[in-house]
């Protein structure tokens, strides 16, 4: 039985980045319903055996959109709250930093192509920052539910471009909502995802 997590702060605490009216329906309702669904689906079935990075990958195995969508866009919601951090912001420090001026040149570099492909991804989905197999950073802008713990990629931050994550702040301004993303990003987040790996 998943239920919805709360959040790492407390809803006013972008205000008036992502009000408390916006958080109310992103995680109120959106990331509710992703669970509630999960939950119908897995439950009294063998799949309840399976924990949450297995349903995911079960699901997109199997081609169960519905498994895969609901499991995915609960992780990646989970994920998704802790990128942000109302002490989060500027630049990244340490190992981070390194891996960004290796794999993108500079600090500016990285921001301007992160943006660009939250910006440019047509309809729904996420930008993702995740850490390749080959031990590379890359930008992978990803539709819909997409997650790339499907793929055997490590998650490092990642952007929701949902229309439901900034239309109530926002109405139709994504450039908007990605340009304040900028402000509140979690990086000590994003560097206990590097910690967790070794592959670099
Ligand atoms: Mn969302």
């Amino acid at each position: 039985m998943y239920t919805l997590p709360e959040l790492p702060y407390n809803k006013s605490a972008f205000t008036p980045f992502i009000t408390e009216e916006g958080f109310d329906y992103h995680h109120g309702k959106h990331h509710q319903s992703y669970v509630d669904k999960l939950n119908g689906i897995v439950q009294d079935t063998e799949l309840s055996e399976l924990d949450l990075f297995e349903l995911i990958k079960h699901g997109y195995n199997t081609d169960n959109m519905a498994l895969f969508n609901n499991a995915a866009q609960h992780y990646n919601h989970w994920f998704y709250w802790h990128c942000m951090s109302p002490n989060g912001g500027g630049r990244p420090q340490g190992r981070v930093a390194d891996l960004i001026k290796r794999d993108f040149g500079s600090f500016d570099q990285f921001k301007d192509l992160f943006s660009d492909a939250a910006a440019k991804l047509f309809g729904s989905g996420w930008a993702w920052l995740v850490l390749n197999e080959n031990g590379r950073l890359s930008i992978d802008p990803m539709k819909d539910a997409h997650t790339p713990v499907a793929e055997g990629k490590c998650p490092l931050l990642t952007l929701d471009v949902w229309e439901h994550a900034y239309y109530i702040d926002h109405r139709n301004q994504r450039p908007k909502f990605i340009e304040g993303f900028w402000d509140i990003i979690n990086w000590d987040f994003v560097d206990l995802n590097l910690e967790d790996t070794n592959n670099v």
